[in-house]
């Protein structure tokens, strides 16, 4: 998914929780850094001609090596390890972190194919689903309506709550 789609909905379901959901946005984010690496591959081998007119990302092939930081980050298996390390650290669950990381990857798994496949056993099983790209119309437009309707709903609420109420004249 893009990322905003992976910021606003783990803030959705956590926002509730106000000290939560701007934790829970950032890392429903931060599996993003691990393109960072092909980026990088791709700018210093072609400059910036890949990006211009390319329809099938899946197609620009980038070394396997350079796309482990990718299955590192898109997978249960990373993120299991930081949370435990977290519990081991302060001895209570980094919910934000588990909420907003895992929401990204259960996005990506279906939503990505080809090299972008999620691996969400990495490094441990190479399972990958060939998901739907998520820039599909049939994905992308569900999402922002999707998004729309319970952004808009939390809006309603909010003005709900504040509205003042007028004294009967
Ligand atoms: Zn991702």
């Amino acid at each position: 998914m893009d990322v905003l789609t992976h910021a606003l909905w783990p803030y959705a379901v956590t926002v509730k929780h106000k000290r939560w959901r701007k934790w829970a946005a950032l890392w429903g984010m931060f599996p993003d850094v691990g393109v960072l690496p092909q980026l990088y591959f791709l700018l210093s081998n072609y400059g910036t001609k890949p990006f211009r007119g390319v329809n099938d990302w899946t197609s620009v092939l980038i070394p396997a090596s350079w796309m482990q930081p990718y299955y590192t980050t898109h997978s249960f298996v990373t993120l299991a390890a930081v949370a435990g390390l977290y519990w081991l650290w302060k001895k209570r669950w980094a919910w934000p972190l588990i909420i907003g990381w895992s929401s990204h990857i259960l996005l990506d798994m279906f939503t990505h194919g080809g090299v972008y496949a999620n691996r969400p056993l990495y490094p441990l099983s190479n399972f990958s689903i060939e998901g739907v790209s998520w820039a599909d119309p049939r994905i992308f437009i569900p999402n922002v309506i999707a998004l729309v309707l319970v952004y808009g709903y939390f809006g309603w609420r909010r003005w709900q709550r504040n509205r003042v109420v007028q004294p009967h004249g």
